[in-house]
């Protein structure tokens, strides 16, 4: 058992025996990691207030075969505004679980976490709507996990201009020589152009742009429909958004 520092968030807590904390964390060094927190629970442990979900920081552990031992955490951001408002709470713990689900124990997950981070800063500053937020969470989600629709070229010709409708079935977007063959949904140069910078922005830049409600509810009714189709995974939390 050595020791070592994990930089991470906590994904989920949840009690185990008396006294002890058992807790999901997405780290900078091995992935998801499960970690318990011995006597986390008992009075003025200095554990406690690094055992909740949404807390970042370094956490020092002592690896085991299949969990680590947590000893020490050093807590840098508690998201306190975020945690204190009921609504961010449901949106926050929505990125919280699809991340829990979606990330891989001992994997590079410095992209998801990441993304994570700045989706859960984004929420917390009240700057964005949260159905933006969530199109944009998501449709990075699916950029990381290498599964997401093409937004720059026609998926049945190539062409890479007037891009004017969006197809489910064929994963992107087709262009006005190509629309009329197949069902698309038509979609306006704004929402094209804010699905193109989802995609192929960083993710430090990712929240630096909000949509007028027209081009936000067109950029909902096109991801929704992909989600229908390729994404039928049911997260508990969305049923509190
Ligand atoms: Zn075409």
């Amino acid at each position: 058992m050595g020791l070592v520092t994990l930089t991470g968030l906590v994904l989920s807590s949840s009690d185990v025996g008396e006294f002890d904390k058992r807790l999901v964390i997405l780290t900078k060094e091995s992935g998801k990691v499960t970690a318990f927190a011995k006597g986390a629970r008992r009075p003025n442990n200095p554990l406690i207030a690094a055992c909740s979900p949404f807390c970042f920081g370094t956490f020092d552990a002592f690896e085991g075969r299949n969990s680590y031992h947590v000893s020490k955490a050093n807590i840098s951001n508690y998201f306190r505004d975020l945690v204190m408002d009921y609504d961010k709470v449901c949106l926050g713990s929505y990125f919280l679980e699809v991340a829990n689900f979606l990330a891989v124990d001992g994997a590079d997950e410095r992209l998801r976490l990441a993304l994570l981070y700045q989706s859960l800063r984004a929420l917390e500053s009240g700057k964005f709507s949260h159905r933006l937020l969530k199109n944009i969470y998501d449709l990075k989600t699916w950029v990381i996990d290498g599964e997401y629709p093409n937004v720059f070229s026609c998926m049945k010709c190539g062409s890479k201009e007037n891009l004017t409708a969006f197809s489910v079935k064929h994963h992107g977007m087709l262009c006005d020589k190509c629309e009329n063959l197949e069902a698309g949904i038509k979609i306006s140069t704004s929402t094209l152009y804010a699905m193109q910078f989802i995609v192929s922005s960083s993710i430090e830049k990712l929240y630096t742009f909000v949509l007028n409600g027209e081009t936000e509810e067109e950029l909902t009714r096109i991801l929704d429909a992909y989600r229908l189709n390729y994404r039928s995974h049911k997260y508990k939390s969305e049923e509190f958004l």
